[in-house]
């Protein structure tokens, strides 16, 4: 099949290059020359284990190429799929769908016989009506289908979530985009992969009803974990008590800061507007929403609590900046709240991260270090925001040198209270007495 990615980013780029794998021709296109340009010169614009070496493959193999200018691409194509960005629009949550539907503008002009159009972008429910209605406005005669099709990967492990999904959702009104949506996950089939078809409505929502359900389970556990802490419980333990349950199920139900990302936030706040607007309010989503902006916020206390309550002039070496490990991604990170709640309670910041160059546009005063060691030099405490692999495995007695007084605050739990208070540690943890 050929097939056609508008927007080549974090989404875009690991589907076309599965699309690629799976043996497809693939054309990945993006307005942003610079991606281009560095992709058709073999680089990679993000950082997601396993993706350089599986572009430079399929690239080497005739199926995948990148172009800015979409019109033959388009022309050409049996699929045509929006992986476009659909951030917060400012002020109101809603999902700004302005991207979507400049894509769909374009790719009206350009269609040439039946052609499947499909949206992997993260879309509010009816946003597939919409893209119908612009095309057909704008192309009359054009034959073809428009197809949702929500995307489930996780960043740092997109490939292997594109290739091995849990499940694959189809959305469509018109059954001649069936059998071409069938045919490019015929690979998955072999898997064994369930594939529900469904109407274009219903699945816009399950991507919604997914992400706010994934959103309001964290939420729950840093609720139960505030708990343990209050009441002497462990939360991990509680954790594990609920998760063997299969109707629970143990996977989110890890207490942290508060969620972030390029998803969470946007789709919450997304879905909350999209049910007042419907008339049918979801307060638990609302409520979720709120309880999350208020834990990042509250972390800050946490870190002061654990230096008697004053981070005057104090200083505080952060380990991990990025929404989660193994990724790049900055956005709606936890540390953009915490690190400047910090600063404003008068500590001075001092971090580090393996990738997160982006952080250093995105936060101002922090004096960025090149490795763990150098963050906790000098510091009064350290703080764990991101659980990246290099941190679990610190040597804590040259951490313990290096700073002015060993206190640690583990937002991610990643080490054992009794290990680490034995090594002369003062340490703070989430829901853990
Ligand atoms: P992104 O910002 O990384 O990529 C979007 C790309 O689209 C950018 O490179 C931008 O330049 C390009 N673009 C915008 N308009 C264009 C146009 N008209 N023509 C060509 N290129 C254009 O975004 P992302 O993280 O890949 O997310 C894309 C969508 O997928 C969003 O709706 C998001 O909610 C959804 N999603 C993301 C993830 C994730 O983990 N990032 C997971 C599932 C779903």
């Amino acid at each position: 099949m050929h097939v056609t990615m508008i927007g080549t980013g974090y989404v875009g780029l690991v589907s076309g290059a599965c699309f690629a794998d799976f043996g497809h021709d693939v054309i990945c296109i993006d307005k942003d020359a610079g991606k281009i340009e560095r992709l058709k010169a073999g680089g990679i614009p993000i950082y997601e284990p396993g993706l350089d070496v599986l572009v430079a493959q399929n690239v080497k193999a005739g199926r995948l190429s990148f172009d800015t200018e979409a019109a033959d691409a388009v022309a050409k194509a049996d699929a045509v799929f929006i992986a476009v960005g659909t951030p917060s629009r400012r002020g109101d949550g809603h999902a700004d769908l302005s991207y979507v539907y400049a894509a769909a503008e374009e790719i009206a002009g350009l269609l040439d016989g039946f052609t499947v159009i499909v949206t992997k972008s993260t879309v509010p429910v009816g946003t597939g009506d919409e893209i119908e209605r612009i095309i057909k406005a704008k192309r009359p005669d054009a034959q073809f289908a428009v197809v949702s099709n929500p995307e489930f990967l996780r960043e740092g492990a997109a490939i292997e979530d594109f290739k091995r999904p849990d499940r694959v959702v189809v959305g469509l009104e018109d059954e001649r985009a069936r059998p071409v949506m069938t045919e490019l996950y015929r690979p998955l089939y072999l898997n064994e992969t369930p594939i529900v078809f469904t109407s274009r409505r219903t699945s816009e929502l399950i991507k919604y009803a997914a992400n706010a359900f994934l959103a309001l389970k964290i939420t729950y556990i840093n609720e139960i974990a505030d708990l343990c802490e209050a009441l002497g419980a462990d939360v991990q333990q509680v954790a594990k008590g609920i998760g063997l349950d299969k109707r629970i199920g143990g996977k989110f139900l890890n207490a942290g800061p508060g969620y972030g990302g390029s998803c969470f936030p946007k789709d919450t706040l997304a879905l909350v507007r999209t049910a007042t607007d419907a008339g049918s309010p979801v307060r638990l989503i609302e409520t979720t929403v709120e309880i999350n902006d208020a834990r990042k916020k509250a972390m800050s206390a946490k870190v002061a609590k654990a230096v008697d309550g004053d981070l005057t002039g104090k200083t505080v070496g952060v380990l991990g900046l990025t929404f989660k490990p193994n990724t790049d991604d900055m956005r709606d990170a936890p540390a953009l709240d915490i690190l400047p709640a910090l600063q404003a309670l008068g500590a001075k910041v001092q971090a580090y991260d393996p990738e997160g160059e982006e952080a250093k546009h995105m936060l101002k005063g922090v004096d960025f270090k090149s490795d763990a060691y150098e963050a906790a030099t000098g510091a009064d405490v350290l703080v764990i925001i991101t659980e990246w692999d290099q941190f679990r495995a610190l040597d804590l007695d040259r951490i313990k040198g290096l700073m002015k007084t060993p206190t640690l605050v583990d937002l991610r739990n990643i080490y054992k209270p009794e290990d680490i208070r034995s090594r002369g540690f003062k340490y703070a943890s989430i829901g853990r007495a």
